[in-house]
């Protein structure tokens, strides 16, 4: 029942070989939506369309060499 919400496997396997490829079409032509901040992780969030089928997924950007240092 629930499971009508859930990717299926076969789309965390196409995710997992390659992150940056549409799971739907498999390009890699992703137009940024939005941009937005959060104050739990700190960090800059930006949701993609995918310019060919129009499927959504949010990325997450943070400065690296800032972890670790007060
Ligand atoms: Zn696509």
């Amino acid at each position: 029942m629930a499971s009508e919400q859930r990717p299926s496997e076969s789309y965390f396997a196409r995710v997992f070989a390659d992150p940056w490829a549409c799971p739907r079409c498999g390009c890699r032509d992703w137009r940024v939506a939005n941009t937005y901040h959060t104050k739990t992780d700190s960090a800059i969030h930006r949701r993609r369309i995918c310019r060919h089928c129009h499927h959504v997924r949010i990325t997450v950007e943070r400065f690296t060499d800032a972890e670790g240092f007060e």
